[in-house]
């Protein structure tokens, strides 16, 4: 028998589609869609407003796909890493990120990215493939189960209030699955987390911000992180392609409002794009934009040349947008305990399952299940 179906993952049509194989009436669907997303089903046998003999049928031709977890981390500050394993063995991570008044999730879109960000972790590990929706959807479904949080509670009183597409991978480069998910997400009757609660970050994909924009009308954050094209042409290669230039224009026709402005990423790296000239650049680069600016003291990883700025120094570039009148607050580091920058923990992983290969290997026990990659 080949593979089962995951109902998790398919939009609105492609469900009432397999209840209607199924022979069923169309208001399944609703049924369906309802215990999957804002009840959080996991097995056929809790829908409990299905009939017996349909919960066995369901089982028999369909699964309710979640990922694994491989590893979890939770840090004293609350903020909670997972490694997560797909079905074909592939590993991303995600992260619950605590705040004061509400918790985002951020997500990962791809196996590994697209792109060689020279500063990200993540940059180092090739791209492996593209998420499904499923699998995207499935991160937060993971989220939720851990944190206990079924049915869909309204929308004030939730941990997990917001979602931040800013894990592993470029999501612009995945976004026929990364859209599909977050209108899965975005749906009122299941997850319902509304797209004023839903941040996009890109590197920069000019062609698909404004498709973006059209569709989902997300939050958006630009990974912009150097102001000038030769230093971004250096540290994301992407920018070679999509110049400042092209990239500001695509900006200035993003649906944004003073209450809804695109948040500037920027990593602070010492001598790099640190210094006043790069802040009074960056503020003549987004006039006309409804901007705000996060400032992001570099999470400096194994192997990396990089360093992070001097305190002082972020500051001063803080102080610098903020006379200006933007909002640029310091990004807190947030599971520094814990392996919280991007990639670190599927890499870490990794390195320790060929360790175990390796001296599996030197006590001349052959494993064909895990050779050494
Ligand atoms: S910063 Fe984002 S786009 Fe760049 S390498 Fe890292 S994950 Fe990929």
């Amino acid at each position: 028998m080949g593979d089962m179906i995951d109902l998790v993952g398919l939009d609105r049509a492609e469900l009432a589609a397999e209840v209607a194989v199924l022979g069923e009436k169309p208001f399944r669907a609703k049924q369906l869609w309802h215990w999957i997303y804002n009840r959080g089903a996991t097995d056929f046998a809790q829908m409990t407003t299905l009939s017996r003999s349909l919960q066995e049928k369901l089982a028999q031709h369909y699964r309710l796909g979640r990922p694994t977890v491989s590893r979890q981390q939770i840090s004293a500050d609350g903020t909670r890493k997972w490694l997560l394993a797909f079905k074909d063995g592939n590993e991303a991570e995600t992260v619950y990120i605590p705040e004061e008044d509400r918790g985002a999730v951020c997500l990962s879109s791809q196996v590994g990215c697209t792109l060689t960000c020279r500063f990200c972790h993540t940059g180092t590990q090739l791209l492996v493939r593209n998420l499904t929706a499923s699998e995207i959807v499935g991160q937060f479904l993971v989220a939720r189960d851990a944190f206990g949080e079924w049915p869909s509670p309204d929308d004030g009183g939730r941990l997990l209030s917001n979602i931040v597409l800013m894990g592993m991978g470029e999501p612009l480069f995945n976004y026929d699955n990364v859209a599909k998910a977050l209108k899965i997400v975005m749906d009122g009757e299941g997850i319902a987390v509304s797209k004023r609660r839903i941040t996009l970050s890109t590197s920069g994909v000019v062609p698909m911000i404004r498709r973006c924009g059209e569709e989902l009308a997300v939050n958006l954050a630009i990974s912009l992180h150097a102001v000038r094209d030769d230093l971004r042409d250096e540290l994301m290669p992407i920018n070679r392609k999509y110049p400042l230039a092209e990239l500001m224009r695509a900006l200035r026709d993003y649906p944004t409002n003073n209450a809804r402005r695109i948040t500037f990423e920027y990593v602070m790296l010492k001598g790099i794009n640190d210094s006043l000239a790069d802040a009074r650049e960056l503020i003549r680069l987004v006039d006309g934009i409804p901007a705000k600016f996060n400032l992001i003291p570099f999470n400096k990883w194994p192997g990396v040349s990089f360093d992070c700025s001097d305190r002082k120094v972020i500051e001063r570039f803080s102080d610098e947008l903020f006379n200006a009148g933007y909002s640029a607050p310091i990004r807190q580091p947030r599971g520094s305990d814990i392996l919280a920058a991007c990639g670190q923990l599927k890499s870490d992983s990794a390195r320790a399952r060929l360790t175990r290969v390796k001296e599996r290997e030197a006590a001349g026990i052959v494993d064909e299940h895990h050779p050494a990659q």
